[in-house]
């Protein structure tokens, strides 16, 4: 059944008054309650920490009948249900965490109507006949949390979340809704193909956080560059993020023979320690907080001026996450990170203790894809927004990029290998194998096609192969080449690229670069590779 003219924008707005506490809707609340409260589809993209699910709680309270609630974290839902029943929203959920007694005892609550709010995992949904009986109740609307999940688009595709596909026949007249807090347009066209939805409104928030400077900055001596930082930013307040807890300890300790107030949080300390550390840093009682990544959850600081990153994030989502924590009052705020080739081999060395091959697989390339951002010259709010699936023309003005901060390295010649290579071998290999024949790789797949004969082979011998892989990541990201995805990656050159390759336009590299690849650039090499 549809709604009526009584569940309007005006009540809902009362009832963020009433039951949650708060004075006025964020950006796109409003519009994707209107439009659930109206009875349409709503697909919505928003940042974590953005406010998604007041979208469903709010219409939760307001429609006459059930809200289902899908959500694939278990480990939430028992909190997520305690937040809604101490605002007195009549709330429950199903998952596998629960005995049978407590089931059948939710299951008659609902047949009585006395459940508003209902959260349900996806796996519970996948069990046969689990939809039917879900027709014998009277459900207002149903709400897709996480709904990437759908999608093997998406970054943690789930197969249970197929079941999903058949709520739309079962519910007919039932609107939907998806949120997710990462989602390429791929993803998105994924989940209202597979949903159903039906002229759906589509909200996608923006990702972009106009208030941080990111920069990221060559470690050298990693502790008094922290200090030197603070010491600069005296009556203000920030994050410093280390890795380890030993790190973590090691950095207060530093700190505060500095004369700087610091304090330190990891979840090796014991509760009450940590309860205590982060009221203090709540309430201004100290300067800066060292932690570990597990502090976060409980920060309520508005005013956060600067986050610093002593040691590289262990992948994008995590550095927006953690480096998001700055600025929420609107105000400008830093974001820095202290990035080193030791970085590196440390999380590879963590990388490979991970048992589960796909786990593994997929961990190394969040790192290459961090690593890429911390070494590339390309505006660091386009690689983020990129991430994330939005698109940005770069050129910021508030990263290192964009402003120039960062010391670049001239690489003109070893791009010109790497071009040659590529022009040579009629633009028809991959990454890899162009690398083979620069760095004179004796493989199977260059003798097979006497590749040892070009020119180019080997003309880069005398650095290392991580080198050049690091050279041809600064050439995809900067566009001098790319890969082409419709034709097996095969490296491409573009126009600039041809520019490069013909000695009308210079190549850098950024002092990242240099540094974690260990090599000097472009000394002692003539043309006559070309
Ligand atoms: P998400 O699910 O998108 O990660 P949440 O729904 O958990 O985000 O909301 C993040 C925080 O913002 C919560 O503490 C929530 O209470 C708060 N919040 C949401 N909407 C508003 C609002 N309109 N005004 C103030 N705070 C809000
Ligand atoms: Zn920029």
């Amino acid at each position: 059944q549809l709604p009526g003219n009584s569940l309007s924008i005006v009540r809902a707005k009362k009832i963020l008054k009433t039951v949650f506490g708060y004075d006025s809707f964020r950006d796109n609340q409003k519009e994707v309650i209107s439009a659930i409260l109206s009875g349409r589809d709503v697909f919505t993209s928003m940042p974590t920490g953005g406010g998604k699910s007041l979208c469903y709680q709010i219409p939760a309270v307001m429609f006459e009948g059930l809200t289902v609630v899908i959500s694939p974290l278990i480990a939430l839902m028992k909190d997520q249900v305690d937040d809604a029943v101490s605002k007195g929203i009549a709330a429950s959920f199903l998952n596998s965490s629960l005995e049978s007694k407590e089931i059948t005892e939710i299951y008659a609550r609902l047949h009585r109507n006395e459940i508003k709010l209902l959260y349900i995992s996806p796996e519970r949904l996948a069990i046969d006949g689990y939809l039917q009986w879900l027709q014998t109740l009277n459900i207002s609307f149903f709400a897709i949390d996480e709904a990437h999940c759908l999608s093997e688009w998406g970054h943690d595709f789930r197969p249970d979340y197929l079941s999903l596909a058949q709520i739309r026949d079962a519910f007919p007249t039932v609107p939907l809704a998806g949120f997710t807090a990462t989602a390429t347009q791929q993803v998105q066209d994924d989940i209202i193909r597979i949903l159903k939805m039906r002229d759906p409104l589509t909200v996608r928030a923006s990702f972009n956080r106009k208030e941080l400077y990111y920069e990221v900055r060559q470690k050298t001596e990693i502790l008094s560059q922290i200090a030197d930082f603070i010491k600069l930013h005296s009556e203000e307040s920030g994050i410093v993020y280390r890795i380890s807890r030993k790190d973590v300890e090691k950095t207060a300790a530093y700190l505060k023979t500095q004369g700087i107030k610091a304090l330190y949080y990891h979840a090796g300390l014991s509760r009450e320690e940590r309860a205590k550390n982060q009221d203090l840093f709540n309430n201004d009682k100290a300067d800066v907080i060292v932690a570990t990544i597990a502090f976060g959850m409980g920060i309520d600081k508005s005013n956060i001026r600067y986050v610093i990153h002593g040691d590289l994030s262990k992948n994008m989502e995590g550095y927006y996450q953690e480096t998001g924590r700055a600025g929420r009052d609107g105000l400008a705020s830093d974001c820095i990170m202290f990035f080193g080739a030791g970085d590196v081999a440390r999380q590879q060395y963590f990388i490979e203790q991970i048992e589960d091959p796909a786990e593994q697989e997929k961990a190394k390339a969040s790192l290459n894809r961090i690593v890429r951002f911390a070494t590339v010259q390309v505006c660091r709010r386009k690689q983020i927004l990129e991430y994330f699936g939005e698109a940005h023309e770069g050129n910021c003005k508030s990263c290192d990029v964009c402003n120039n901060v960062s010391k670049k390295v001239e690489a003109t010649q070893d791009a010109r290998m790497i071009l040659s290579a590529m022009a040579r071998t009629n633009e028809g290999f991959g990454a890899g194998h162009i690398i083979d024949i620069v760095w004179g790789a004796d493989t199977e797949k260059v003798r097979s096609n006497n590749h040892q004969a070009l020119k180019t082979f080997s003309v880069g011998k005398d650095k290392p192969k991580k080198w050049w892989r690091g050279i041809v990541e600064e050439m995809i990201g900067q566009q001098i080449v790319y890969q082409d995805s419709e034709r097996f990656n095969i490296l491409r050159m573009t126009a600039s690229g041809r520019k490069v390759l013909l000695g009308q336009e210079l190549f850098y590299v950024s002092e990242a670069t240099v540094a974690t690849k260990k090599e000097i650039p472009g000394k002692n090499h003539g043309s006559d590779f070309l």
